[in-house]
């Protein structure tokens, strides 16, 4: 899953893009809200963490723009403290959850994978496929309660198919979610990670869908 976080402040910006980062997410930043509104505009994210004080361009008005040009990306806006008139303006504004500052670090993954959950319609933290599952608030893998050893690669492409049973995912669209901007992408090697992934899991787990893509099913 492929974030984009927003946030002038190099510090926690910094700090939360290594916890993102850990946490198996794929996270392009920017620091005002002008680059924003663009990557925004033209890449593929699951979900955005948007400051609202940012400089060049505010960050309602970032939020506002995406949502008059029909962006979907659920949106967490970081806002002041005490600044409930900030929180109304932003939800108002089509943000789909949001987070006072100074928070804990724990809180906003947590928002995330709820976020993430809601907008693929999982209802539980616990993803699950026949006898696979994949715990979003650990990383862990598991068949038959075995752990499953993976890659990081392999863990993002698992947990991008795994938010999605059933349907059918494009290499295009497997390639666009799991890399970050800067990362060298090269949608063959999605071909690697999933000739890898079915050697650690049951027979037709991953199918393939001629012309199409793939297909996460329960065999
Ligand atoms: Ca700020």
């Amino acid at each position: 899953m492929r974030l984009l976080l927003v946030e002038d402040d190099n510090t926690l910006r910094a700090q939360l893009h290594r916890a993102l980062g850990l946490a198996g997410y794929a996270v392009d930043q920017a620091d005002n809200g002008r680059d924003a509104l663009f990557l925004g505009d033209t890449e593929a994210y699951d979900a955005v963490i948007l400051d609202l004080g940012l400089p060049a361009l505010d960050g309602l008005s970032v939020l506002k723009h995406w949502r008059e040009h029909n962006r979907r990306h659920p949106v967490l806006i970081l806002t002041a403290r005490d600044s409930w008139s900030e929180k109304v303006a932003g939800i108002d504004a089509g943000a789909d959850d949001y987070l006072t500052k100074p928070f804990h670090t724990e809180e906003l993954l947590a928002r995330i994978r709820a976020l993430l959950r809601r907008a693929t319609g999982q209802a539980s933290p616990v993803l699950r496929c026949g006898a696979l599952t994949l715990d979003t608030r650990t990383g862990r893998v598991a068949l038959n309660d075995q752990a499953v050893s993976l890659t990081s690669h392999e863990y993002k492409v698992l947990a991008y198919l795994m938010h999605r049973p059933d349907a059918v995912v494009s290499r295009s669209e497997l390639t666009e979610h799991i890399y970050a901007q800067d990362f060298d992408r090269d949608s063959n090697t999605i071909e690697v990670f999933v000739g890898r992934l079915r050697k650690k899991l049951p027979p037709q787990t991953i199918q393939t869908v001629r012309g199409l893509g793939y297909r996460l099913t329960a065999p």
